[in-house]
């Protein structure tokens, strides 16, 4: 059987759009998954966005989300005299033409022209979309070489990929229309037709394309926010395919063992960046804990905060505590900062919601009290909750629950409060109520 043979031809601009990459995944997992060859093509005909640091952002993206290619890089502009070549050979043969054209800036010159045929159906089916066709006589002429030489895509790409020997063509259907005068090139050189797969667009909550003004739209934006790429390579996986069962975490072994082009869905794949965060969250559960950690003291390092001087078995509580509530890791510049300095911010919303409420100053003395008179030895979290507890007389224990955690560590979520008690430690903890209490209203 003729080997399968498919490629990711971005055109590197400094940014890899998380639309394009999910192309470059499908390819990637429908090469490894047939045994077919996945290989790299840079379309670097625009010589002003496709700079030497923006290809190597595209490398280093490629890298970072385990897209391994086969094969040396396949540049476009080197293949320019091929390009060129073949559009002589078109003009020989017929299927083109020159002619004169005045750009917009009043500058005549002859480009070449690719001739449509002028009757017929010209027809494909499409692994994702099914059957495609359109009438040849739909679709003029078009241009091939600029005027001043040089190739156009339409040219360039088609040509690349009969050099490249590719066989199946998965990448955007904002491709399509292209397809069906790619087809035509293709016939008119007398090279087989590769199969053809469109993938739907990436859209926003809306059902429009998804773009910048969305969100994060570009992969290094997510590495930069500290989404892990196991994460986003999942996640933009399942924008247009599972495995058939309600199975949404995959490892790399199952992906490449279950996926399959032909069971991509047609319908545009809607971005929800809250199903991305608990996906993520889901794969900062599995990092070794020993590298959670050193994540963790990393981040308090670079947030300029003295590490305290915490013996192993205190990183170890507050890391099996953090790690399983951590999203992504930047929440731990967030998270931590608590644990390591007594000048941690206040969120304004959680003050207002959970601290400037009559009666929380007598709760917060009263705890002082409380709190102070439990033994060193005894500050631990299970206790601690049965003092509260006992105070709620099984009436809930969020009255008590809600000020400590907003006056102890600023904010209205995080970990257990009292795992985060027992962490604190007694001395911080009572100074802290004493202090956000003495700012209160009765
Ligand atoms: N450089 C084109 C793009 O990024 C290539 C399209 C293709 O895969 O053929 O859209």
């Amino acid at each position: 059987m003729e080997e399968i043979r498919v490629r990711f031809a971005p055109s590197p601009t400094g940014k890899v759009h998380i639309g394009n990459i999910r192309a470059a995944i499908y390819n990637w997992l429908f090469a490894r998954h047939t045994g077919g060859k996945f290989l790299l093509r840079v379309e670097d005909t625009d010589l002003e966005r496709s700079t030497p640091e923006a290809i190597q952002v595209l490398f280093d993206c490629m890298k970072w989300l385990g897209l391994d290619y086969d094969e040396e890089v396949f540049y476009q502009t080197k293949n320019a005299p091929r390009h060129l070549a073949v559009a002589e050979q078109l003009l020989a043969s017929g299927h083109a033409y020159k002619v004169e054209r005045t750009s917009r800036d009043g500058k005549t010159g002859v480009v070449t022209m690719f001739r449509m045929p002028k009757e017929g159906t010209i027809e494909f089916d499409d692994i994702v979309k099914g059957h495609m066709a359109k009438k040849a006589e739909d679709i003029p002429d078009f241009a091939i070489v600029r005027s001043d030489g040089s190739p156009i895509f339409h040219l360039a790409n088609v040509v690349d990929d009969i050099d490249q020997r590719v066989t199946h063509i998965i990448r955007g259907d904002d491709h399509v229309e292209n397809t069906f005068k790619h087809i035509c090139l293709f016939q008119a050189l007398g090279a087989p037709i590769p199969k053809y797969g469109h993938l739907s667009m990436i859209v926003n909550q809306q059902g429009k394309p998804y773009s910048k003004r969305d969100g994060a739209a570009f992969v290094g934006e997510y590495r930069e926010q500290g989404y892990l790429p196991e994460a986003l390579f999942n996640y933009l996986l399942l924008l247009g395919w599972n495995p058939g069962d309600d199975r949404e975490v995959l490892t790399r072994e199952e992906m490449i063992r279950l996926f399959e082009l032909e069971k991509v869905h047609v319908t545009a794949a809607m971005f929800d960046p809250k199903k991305l965060a608990w996906m993520n969250g889901e794969y900062v559960k599995m990092i070794p804990p020993a590298d959670f950690q050193a994540e963790m003291r990393r981040r308090v390092a670079a947030a300029g905060l003295a590490d305290g001087g915490h013996d192993a078995a205190w990183w170890d509580y507050l890391a099996a505590q953090i790690q399983p509530r951590t999203k992504v890791l930047n929440d731990l510049d967030t998270s931590l900062t608590c644990f390591f300095t007594d000048d941690y911010p206040m969120d304004a919303k959680a003050v207002e919601k959970r601290l400037k409420k009559p009666g929380v100053k007598a709760t917060l003395l009263d705890l002082v009290t409380r709190f102070g008179a439990v033994a060193a030895a005894d500050w631990t979290a299970p206790n601690l909750e049965a003092l509260v507890k006992g105070l709620s007389q099984g009436g809930g224990m969020g009255p008590w629950v809600h000020p400590i955690r907003v006056a102890v560590s600023g904010r209205g979520e995080g970990i257990g409060l009292f795992e985060m008690l027992q962490l604190l430690g007694k001395e911080t903890a009572l100074a802290r109520l004493g202090k956000v209490a003495a700012t209160l209203e009765p």
